[in-house]
């Protein structure tokens, strides 16, 4: 096995979380192994395209992921914040979860016009999140450049809401 396979085999599946008949996938013992979470920021940086000047991290765990693979690209972080944390809001984007709606805020004054974004999130599942993300990047008059993922859950045809962008995922289940 390689060493990104070892990683992605402390990824563990949780039953019925955060309801049942649900299966979690659960990043943090990965992200509780030094080398194993190296391995993973490592390779997400590297398969970015080389034109990316910006990872934009989608609360909360793309956060761990975006962070690290931005200092490692040398590129500007732009968080991708739930309702009520920014003190100075840009735009705001409501998205259709399975049951109810979710939004998510990009902050005010620090994503610029023609931007080339790498959108960084733990789980590409239905989409919705992502697709969301999608949508605020493109009226802030930026570009989405790709989706950069640690698991696709290919499944529940994510990448079908994404308009065409380019996705990475370390592993598709
Ligand atoms: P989507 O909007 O249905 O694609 O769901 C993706 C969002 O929900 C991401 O922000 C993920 O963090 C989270 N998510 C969905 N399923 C899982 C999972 O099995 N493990 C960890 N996060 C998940």
């Amino acid at each position: 096995m390689t060493d990104l396979q070892v990683a992605l085999e402390l990824i563990r599946t949780v039953p019925d979380f955060p309801e049942p008949g649900v299966l979690f996938r659960d990043l943090n013992p990965l992200f509780a192994s030094a080398p194993a979470f190296r391995v993973v920021i490592d390779e997400m940086a590297a398969r970015l395209p080389e034109d990316v000047d910006v990872v934009a991290a989608v609360e909360a765990r793309g956060f761990l992921l975006g962070a690290a693979i931005a200092v490692a690209r040398g590129v500007s972080l732009v968080p991708i914040r739930k309702p009520g944390k920014l003190p100075v809001v840009a735009d705001r984007v409501d998205y259709a979860l399975e049951y109810g709606t979710a939004s998510l805020e990009l902050p005010g004054g620090v994503l610029e016009p023609g931007a080339k974004v790498a959108i960084v999130d733990d789980v590409l599942a239905t989409g919705g999140t992502v697709a969301g993300v999608v949508e605020l990047v493109k009226r802030a008059g930026a570009t989405t450049s790709v989706v950069s993922v640690v698991m696709e859950l290919a499944a529940l045809s994510g990448r079908d809401r994404l308009d065409g962008c380019e996705v990475q995922a370390l592993q598709v289940l």
